[in-house]
């Protein structure tokens, strides 16, 4: 059975050695990155990086926290959406984007969040693409706003808020990619034991620092091993799963 690893969430632009990194990702049988942009300078770093490497697949979006950094975002925001529609046939998803409503504080930021939000659920409507989700303590919100947009497939990335979502989540065929905090987080843990092995893939959000270690690529082997102790499913016939998962959400990576 011939069968590949695939990191759905990385912010692959963030690494000083992308090449050691794709590296050790390609030893750990991961042979498919999907690089995410968050910011305004991220988008062409990381159009540059998937058009290096055959691993790297492009995905464009602004992350929520981006209004709290980049006091820019309001004005950029126009120029920002050409070049996503520019580079239409580059890219594989739209994300990461969403809302947070835990990381930033500063209830006056909110509607300018939601109003980015909303224009990105629009652009993936508009160019028939998949988004990369982040709902931090925002997934009322996040699950009441996305039926009002036509989007070929939603996945909702290191998802840690209510249960009750899940359910509703897998009822609407959302997906919920794994990071590696399934080692230690009892929050991650319950999502991986909710949610039916066809709604989930695997992610490092790396360099995102897990216990004091640097995410990457190849870690997803580890996540999927977790997942497949933990849900008590053969990890050859996981592997498989998600790979098809993977398949159905992201096909253009294929
Ligand atoms: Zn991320």
């Amino acid at each position: 059975m011939i069968k590949i690893l695939i990191d759905v969430h990385c912010h692959i632009n963030l690494y000083l050695t992308v090449d050691k990194v794709i590296k050790n990702a390609r030893d750990a049988g991961v042979e498919k990155i999907i690089a995410v942009a968050m910011s305004s300078i991220s988008q062409e770093r990381v159009l540059e990086i998937a058009s290096q490497y055959n691993e790297v697949f492009a995905s464009l979006g602004i992350h929520p926290e981006e209004v709290k950094m980049n006091e820019k975002i309001e004005q950029q925001l126009d120029s920002l959406i050409d070049l996503i529609k520019k580079n239409k046939q580059n890219i594989c998803a739209i994300g990461e984007i969403g809302l947070d409503h835990y990381f930033v504080k500063d209830k006056e930021l909110y509607p300018l969040q939601k109003t980015i939000f909303d224009k990105m659920l629009l652009l993936a409507q508009d160019l028939e693409l998949p988004v990369n989700l982040h709902t931090k303590g925002a997934e009322n919100i996040v699950f009441n706003t996305l039926p009002s947009y036509k989007i070929p497939n939603i996945n909702i990335h290191w998802y840690s808020g209510p249960e009750k979502f899940l359910k509703l989540g897998m009822d609407r065929g959302y997906y919920f990619s794994i990071t590696p905090a399934i080692s230690y987080s009892p929050v991650v843990k319950k999502v991986v034991l909710n949610v039916d092995k066809e709604h989930l893939l695997l992610e490092s959000d790396g360099p995102v620092k897990y216990s004091g270690k640097v995410s990457a690529p190849a870690i997803v082997k580890n996540v999927l091993n977790s997942i497949s102790m933990l849900k008590e499913i053969n990890s050859d016939e996981l592997e498989k799963q998600i790979e098809e998962n993977t398949k159905k959400i992201f096909p253009k990576i294929f």
